[in-house]
C-alpha cells in the first residue's frame, strides 16, 4: 500500500539537556533521525519530507548523507505548524495515507507501519497506542489522589491519517497547541481508531532516555561470526613471531611479512565476520611496503574497520597446530597482547594449540598452521 511520510525534526529539545538538539545525537553511532528516515524508506515510503528548522538543513544533510528519497521541509513555531508544512509538501492523491512521526523516536520499523496503514483501512486515523499500565496520581496542593487508568492510552508515532482529511483538519484546528496529530483529527469528528503500540516506539525526552535507548539499540543487534585459517612454512631461523609475541625458536616461519600465522588468521575472522573480503585484499603480498611488515598492523586494520561499521568484537578464539615450539608456556602472553591490540577485556580472548600427532604438514615440521574464530555484533 502507497504510504507518504512527513518527520518532524524542527524542536529544540531543551528537555533532554544542553548541548545538541536531539535528533543530531547518536544512538548505537547512528543519528537519531537518521533511524526513523532508514526505517521508513525501508517500509516503503513513496515521499518523505524532513521538517527541519532553518539551522537545522545542515544537520540533516549531514546525519542522513548518503540516503536518498527524502526532501525537507521548513518548521514553524510549534510542533502542529511544523506537521501543517510538512504535509504541505507533500504531492499525491488526496486519500493516500501519511504517517506522522517524530525524529525522538529512533526504533519505528516497517511492521509498524503494517500495523498503521491496516488500521487506517477503515477509519480517518490510526495510531500506535499502549494501555497505561502504572497507577495514575494527580497532586493537588499536598493532596494526592489516585486516578482511574482504566480506559487510558498512551499514544505514540507513527500516526497515520488520510492526507486530505488530515490537512482539512488542521486548517480547521482553532484552540490551543495539540500535543498530537490523532487530536486534530479528533476534533474534526474524524474517526480515530487504536493500533497496538510498542514500547520500543519510546519517545526520547530526557537525557536517561538516552541511555535505555542505547540498550534498545543492542536489543536490535545481530551477532555474526567470522573464521580465518593460515599456515606458513619453517625456514631458517632464531625465532618466531605468533599471536603478536617472538618466541626464541630454531626455526622461524617464512612469509612476506612476520608470517604470524595466528594473527593472520584472526585477522581474516574479523575480516569474515564484517563482510570485507581477506587480508590479502587489504594487504596485498606483492606490496613492498608490507614486507617484513609487523602484523599487529594487520590486525589493528581489521578491528578499526570493524568499528567503522558500528561493530563491537564479542570474542575471539585462536588454534595454533604445530609439534614445536611448545606453545603452553606463551599462552598468557599471546592472550595479553591480543587484548591490548583488540581493547578487549583478557576473558574474551582466547589462544589455544594442539599438535597432529605426527601427522600432515604440521606433524612433520613442515610448517605450522592457525585457525580463529571472532564473534561481532552489529
Ligand atoms: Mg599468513
Amino acid at each position: 500500500m502507497s504510504f507518504s511520510a512527513v518527520i518532524v525534526a524542527a524542536g529544540g529539545g531543551t528537555r533532554a539537556g544542553p548541548g545538541l538538539a536531539k535528533q543530531w545525537r547518536t544512538v548505537a553511532g547512528k543519528p537519531v533521525l537518521r533511524w526513523s528516515v532508514e526505517a521508513l524508506l525501508a517500509a516503503g515510503a513513496r515521499q518523505l519530507v524532513v521538517v527541519v528548522s532553518e539551522d537545522g538543513e545542515a544537520p540533516a544533510a549531514e546525519a542522513l548523507r548518503g540516503l536518498t528519497g527524502w526532501t525537507t521541509a521548513r518548521g514553524g513555531s510549534t510542533r502542529s505548524v511544523s506537521v501543517y508544512n510538512g504535509l504541505r509538501a507533500i504531492q499525491g492523491p488526496e486519500d493516500e495515507p501519511v504517517l506522522i512521526h517524530d525524529a525522538a523516536r529512533p526504533f519505528v520499523t516497517a511492521a509498524h507501519v503494517r500495523g498503521l496503514l491496516i488500521g487506517l483501512i477503515d477509519a480517518d486515523g490510526a495510531i500506535p497506542a499502549l494501555p497505561v499500565a502504572d497507577t495514575l496520581k494527580r497532586q493537588d496542593g499536598d493532596r494526592l489522589r489516585t486516578t482511574p487508568r482504566d480506559g487510558l492510552w498512551r499514544a505514540q508515532t507513527p500516526q497515520a491519517f488520510r492526507r486530505g482529511r488530515l490537512v482539512d483538519a488542521y486548517h480547521d484546528w482553532r484552540a490551543d497547541e495539540p500535543t498530537d496529530d490523532a487530536q486534530v483529527m479528533e476534533a474534526h469528528h474524524g474517526r480515530v481508531v487504536l493500533v497496538p503500540g510498542d514500547p520500543m516506539l519510546m519517545k526520547l525526552t530526557f537525557p536517561e532516555d538516552f541511555d535505555m535507548a542505547e540498550r534498545l539499540a543492542g536489543a536490535t543487534r545481530v551477532t555474526r561470526i567470522g573464521q580465518g585459517f593460515d599456515a606458513h612454512r619453517w625456514g631458517p631461523g632464531e625465532a618466531v613471531w605468533l599471536c603478536g609475541v617472538r618466541i626464541d625458536h630454531h626455526q622461524t616461519l617464512i612469509g612476506h611479512s612476520d608470517a604470524d600465522a595466528g594473527l593472520h588468521a584472526l585477522t581474516d575472522a574479523l575480516l569474515g565476520a564484517i563482510g570485507e573480503g581477506d587480508i590479502g585484499d587489504h594487504f596485498p603480498p606483492t606490496d613492498p611496503k608490507w614486507k617484513g611488515a609487523s602484523s599487529d598492523l594487520f590486525l589493528e586494520h581489521a578491528a578499526a574497520l570493524v568499528a567503522a561499521k558500528g561493530g563491537r568484537i564479542l570474542n575471539v578464539d585462536v588454534t595454533l597446530i604445530c609439534e614445536r615450539p611448545k606453545i603452553k608456556p606463551h599462552r598468557q602472553a599471546m592472550r595479553e597482547r591480543l587484548a591490548a591490540i583488540l581493547g578487549l577485556p583478557l576473558d574474551r580472548v582466547s589462544v589455544k594449540a594442539t599438535t597432529t600427532e605426527g601427522m600432515g604438514f604440521t606433524g612433520r615440521g613442515e610448517g605450522l598452521a592457525a585457525q580463529a574464530v571472532a564473534a561481532v555484533e552489529m
